[in-house]
């Protein structure tokens, strides 16, 4: 075969496809479920837990709808719905797909074993040798971090795995971490009735605006949420009845734990020793995703740390399957910024939505990230909840947004907005910051009234236009 794909994700089930359409022979190897994290145990089992809730309460803010909600959460139904998202955990349709993709599959555990050759070693032991002619991708992900926390791994807790699949609702949660993970899960298990601590060592949300990451907090601590920040866990055991958790602020005790700490690339177990590469080492990639120092090898998606996001992951696999085939047909490469064999975006335009009451929806570095490069910016912030749109969304709507201009350029490299349903708003700003639209144009880009996307106009109306600026 032509290229080799260890890890049948979200990541490697497109590199696979584009290289398949680029003329390759492809095969990829996966040990667990075709469909990766994403499917299963990620993004679409949290998001349809979330989404639940979500619609009771906005159906509550809004006069006339909420007199028909004559009930709470059915909790049961939404789990069952999340069963549905998560395909009942078989990949039989992903293995479907791939079949009809023409992509080839060998399931077990895949480990390098020497230039362009990987080994799969099968649940019952056996192994089998796969050869590639150009290239072998890795695309295994990533896993969750367990901290060193002197009890911790003993006590059995939760991740990210368990909170997503969990077919019962403890009575009470609480959680180490204080990320999108940690967040999500809070707002799903607080929606169900249950009593959510979050022990987290620095504020909520490190990754996003400070100003949208306090109004998550606010609402957390609204649905009763209790959050410590600046909490260091000490220990921890698991008592007859639950999870004893022991900070420098006190103990916290409840039914389960949920750890969601980070995660870390899936390259404990892959033979990186077999190719004169640290077993631990960090997979660094050029922007066509080849690995620093190799030409055969690529790695593509969390495993390389880039961007740890499916769609993002995605991007990076249409790019290397693309390359891949390039490569081996001796076709030009386009690697020049922003050509079609680079991820470009992921060093200026990210885009991510956390998925909790409020939403918030983020593209492009925070205005402190761009101040520390020394970069001349201009921050407009604007109240959401002001704009006629959102006001009719539901009563009482409350959001915010900013819009970070680069001066010196004219345009355009950040915005973030925080709120009910602001999800959709950030496909607009994410196509603005890549087009390098001047802020000039966008005036001419004219939001419909009265839509939450109204929002736009009146950042530029805080920014000023031209002829009076
Ligand atoms: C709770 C949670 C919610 C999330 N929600 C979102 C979201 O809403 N939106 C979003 O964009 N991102 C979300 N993410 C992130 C997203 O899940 C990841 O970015 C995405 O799954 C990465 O895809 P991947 O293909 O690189 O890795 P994975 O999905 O982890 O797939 C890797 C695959 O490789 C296999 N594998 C690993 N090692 C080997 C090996 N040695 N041999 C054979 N197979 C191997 C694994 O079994 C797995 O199937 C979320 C993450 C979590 C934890």
């Amino acid at each position: 075969m032509d290229l080799v794909v260890i890890g049948a994700g979200p990541v490697g089930e497109n590199i696979a496809d584009r290289a398949v359409r680029g003329g390759l022979e492809t095969v990829v190897v996966e040990r667990e479920l075709v469909g990766g994290e994403c499917s299963y145990w990620a993004c679409m089992p949290s998001k349809a837990l979330l989404r639940s809730p979500q619609a009771l309460s906005a159906a509550k803010a809004v006069p006339g709808a909420a007199e028909a909600v004559t009930g709470g959460l059915d909790v049961a139904a939404v789990l069952r719905r999340r069963d549905s998202f998560a395909s009942d955990w078989s990949d039989s349709g992903q293995v479907q797909w791939l079949e009809s993709a023409g992509i080839g599959l060998v399931r077990g555990h895949g480990r390098l074993s020497g230039e362009r050759e990987v080994t799969v070693t099968a649940e019952d032991g056996a192994t089998t040798v796969l050869r590639a002619r150009h290239a072998v991708a890795v695309a295994t992900g990533s896993v969750a971090n367990l901290p060193g926390i002197p009890g911790l791994r003993e006590a059995k807790p939760w991740t990210s795995r368990e909170a997503t699949s969990a077919k019962t609702v403890p009575e009470s949660l609480a959680v180490i971490g204080g990320g999108v993970v940690a967040t999500e899960m809070a707002t799903v298990y607080a929606a169900f009735g249950a009593r959510v601590t979050i022990l987290s060592r620095s504020r909520l949300l490190g990754g996003v605006e400070p100003f949208a990451a306090d109004r998550v907090a606010e609402s957390l601590r609204a649905q009763g949420v209790e959050i410590r920040t600046g909490v260091e866990t000490l220990r921890v055991e698991r008592t007859g009845d639950g999870v004893r958790v022991e900070t420098d602020q006190g103990a916290v005790t409840a039914a389960e734990l949920l750890v969601a700490a980070g995660r870390s690339p899936a390259t404990g177990d892959l033979g990186l020793e077999t190719i004169g590469l640290d077993r631990r080492a960090k997979l660094e990639t050029d922007d066509t995703l080849r690995v620093e120092g190799f030409d055969w090898l690529y790695a593509v998606g969390d495993v390389n740390g880039r961007a740890l996001l499916t769609h993002q992951g995605k991007y990076q696999a249409r790019a290397a399957g693309d390359v891949i085939a390039a490569r081996a047909a001796g076709r030009p490469v386009d690697d020049a910024p922003w050509g079609a064999h680079v991820a470009t975006a992921d060093h200026a335009a990210v885009p991510q939505v956390v998925f909790t009451e409020p939403e918030v929806a983020a593209v492009g570095p925070t205005a402190d990230e761009l101040r520390e490069q020394g970069r001349n910016i201009r921050v407009v912030d604007y109240d959401l909840g002001s704009v006629a749109g959102a006001s009719l969304y539901r009563d009482g709507y409350e959001g915010a947004a900013r819009m970070i201009v680069d001066e010196d350029r004219g345009v355009m490299v950040g915005a973030t907005f925080v709120g009910p349903e602001v999800a959709e708003l950030v496909q607009a700003a994410t196509t603005t910051v890549v087009g390098e639209v001047p802020v000039d144009r966008l005036w001419h880009a004219v939001p419909a009234y009265p839509s939450i996307s109204e929002i736009w106009l009146r950042l530029l109306e805080e920014y000023g236009r031209p002829a009076t600026a």
